[in-house]
This record gives C-alpha cells, structure tokens and sequence, in this order.
C-alpha cells in the first residue's frame, strides 16, 4: 500500500487521503503525476538534439572551408611582382 506523511503529524497516511485519519486534519490533495511531462521532456531532448547536431554540422562545414582556405596556395601580393 502507498503511504505518505501526513505534512501536520508527520504520521504515515494513505496516499490519497483527504483528511489525516490521525489528526483529522484537511490534507492537499495528492497531484498525479502527469505523462505529459515526460512527453514534453522528450521534445526538448530532440529539440536540443537537433539543435546540437545543427551546430556540429555547421562546425564540421566551417573547419572543410577552413582546410580549403589554408590548402589554396597563396597568391603573392602585386605590389612585389617584378615590374616589366
Ligand atoms: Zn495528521
């Protein structure tokens, strides 16, 4: 059986009671948990995901263009060609 502590007389209750069998007391009532929050977790996981993945692909296309700038040989200013 699932119990929890009565927040007066710190007695161990049901879990969904409504008054302290105790202390006779009004108890606030038990909110269920609610599947919609794992449902939402979820989507801000894949939205981070994607975001994350974004991020990583833009990295990857930024340090290929990096390379290729490096690697293009590089043209000698015209102010130190030989003049004619
Ligand atoms: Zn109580």
């Amino acid at each position: 059986m699932r119990t929890r502590i009565c927040p007066f007389c710190k007695e161990d209750i049901h879990f969904q009671a409504l008054v302290c069998r105790y202390c006779r007391r009004d108890l606030p009532p038990v909110t269920p948990p609610r599947k919609k929050n794992s449902h939402a977790w979820l989507a801000a996981i894949t939205t981070a995901g994607i975001i994350v993945s974004g991020a990583a692909f833009l990295a990857a296309e930024f340090l290929r263009e990096r390379k290729n700038w490096l690697t293009e040989p590089t043209r000698p200013p015209e102010s130190q060609n030989p003049p004619d």
